[in-house]
Parts: C-alpha cells; structure tokens; sequence
C-alpha cells in the first residue's frame, strides 16, 4: 500500500490534518465572501457602509458586523446571519 502525501494549497499535509486545513481554506473563504457582499451594503438612514469583522482569520468563530446604527446591524445579521 502506498503511503500518500496529500497536498492542500500547495502545503504537505497528513491525512489527520486535511479537515484542518480544509475547514481553515473555507473559513477564509467564507470570510471573504462575507466581507465582500457586507461592506457593499449601504444604511438606508446615514448612508455608511458596513465593516465585516473577523477576529480570527482561519475560523468561523468571532466574526462581526459593525455599522453605524443598530438598525443597520440587524437589518444586517437579517440578511447575512441567522
Ligand atoms: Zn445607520
């Protein structure tokens, strides 16, 4: 039997690894969405736009929205959380 060495994202990686760093690439992508369609909205009343925050860059965990008012926020979190 051949022993493999996975790669992920060019990285040498042991298979006990690969949902580590399977779970770190799609936070980061998930991240990156986020921020994307987030920081593109606008408040209806001060016309500011959001900040996606991300507390951790490899986790899904302590991500955040700031605006600039309360109602922003959870018209946001409507929209993009549950
Ligand atoms: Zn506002």
């Amino acid at each position: 039997m051949f022993d493999f060495e996975w790669k992920f994202n060019g990285k040498k990686i042991r298979p006990d690894q690969l949902e580590k760093e399977f779970m770190k690439s799609a936070a980061k992508n998930v991240q990156k969405q986020l921020k994307r369609n987030i920081e593109s909205q606008r408040c209806p009343t001060h016309g500011r736009s959001a900040k996606f925050i991300a507390k951790y860059r490899n986790s899904l965990e302590g991500m955040n929205v700031e605006t600039c008012c309360e109602e922003f926020k959870n018209a946001m979190l409507k929209k993009f959380a549950k």
